[in-house]
């Protein structure tokens, strides 16, 4: 089971309270953010694109070689000097990635780079056992998870909790129940997201929500529970049998109704 009864200080993910970019916002005001892309650029293009429809100023897919986006999304040449750009708010590393030598350079230049990272799929299986060095977000599936921490025993909730100590980052726990943890013990879960997000690129897209809502200002245990909720809520609103991309159409109206 998920084991609430046994903790204190958890919280049920509820409606969060965002704002409207202010009167004077311009772009890179909002919150810029660099997903980078690897072997299957599909993934990175839906997270890139959930990024930009979850609330960010500006997208830029480092790396990637599809034609198949958002024309707003705008497409760069991957290199280190592109991850130095200071206006860069977080970084997305992980969705279609690969995992092979040149998603592993990537990877090693994002861990490297100083920015707040979101780190998901594939790069969640090169990742070390350092704690992470700079703000991380790190967004296992059960697999990703057993790979990165193994068994920790203790229930959902527990496991996350250790799983964001041991890591230093915040944990975001994916499944049909899914739990988010600080390192300093927060915890929040939210439960039963609707089961049609129990289909292909659904992750991505999570993972660009929440890059979004940390490049816009968010700490980063509230960008990851808020983003978590976000998610859910675009499932309610796509009803039922969608696809990651009609999820991700879905996103503003889920944004709008926390305004
Ligand atoms: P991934 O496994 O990376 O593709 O991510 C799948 C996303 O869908 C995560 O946000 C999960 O929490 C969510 N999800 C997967 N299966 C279910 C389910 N049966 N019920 C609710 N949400 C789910
Ligand atoms: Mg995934």
């Amino acid at each position: 089971g998920i084991g609430i009864q046994a903790e204190s200080a958890v919280r049920v993910a509820s409606v969060p309270k965002l704002q409207a970019p202010h009167a004077g916002a311009h772009k890179y005001s909002r919150g810029l953010v660099a997903v980078i892309a690897g072997r299957m650029p599909g993934a990175a293009a839906l997270a890139a694109s959930a990024a930009g429809h979850g609330g960010a100023g500006y997208v830029r897919l480092l790396g990637s070689a599809t034609d198949r986006l958002p024309h707003a999304i705008v497409r760069q040449r991957f290199s280190a000097d592109a991850l130095a750009d200071p206006r860069i708010g977080a970084v997305l590393v992980g969705p279609g990635l690969g995992r092979d030598e040149v998603a592993n350079d990537r990877l090693e230049a994002a861990l490297t780079c100083g920015r707040a990272l979101v780190i998901d799929g594939d790069a969640l299986h090169m990742l070390g056992e350092e704690p992470a060095r700079v703000p991380t977000i790190l967004t296992p599936h059960a697999g990703e998870f057993a790979h990165l921490f193994g068994d920790l025993g203790g229930s959902k909730i527990e496991r996350t909790q250790g799983a964001a100590r041991r890591s230093n980052a915040v944990v975001v726990f994916k499944g049909a129940d899914t739990v988010i943890a600080a390192p300093d013990g927060r915890a929040a879960v939210h439960f039963r997201a609707p089961s049609w997000l129990a289909t292909a690129g659904t992750g991505d897209v999570l993972a660009g929500i929440i890059a979004a809502q940390l490049a816009v200002g968010a700490d980063m245990f509230t960008a990851a529970v808020n983003g978590v909720w976000l998610h859910a809520e675009s499932a309610r609103l796509a009803g039922s049998s969608f696809i990651a991309d009609d999820l991700v159409a879905h996103v503003p109206a889920a944004l709008g109704a926390c305004l």
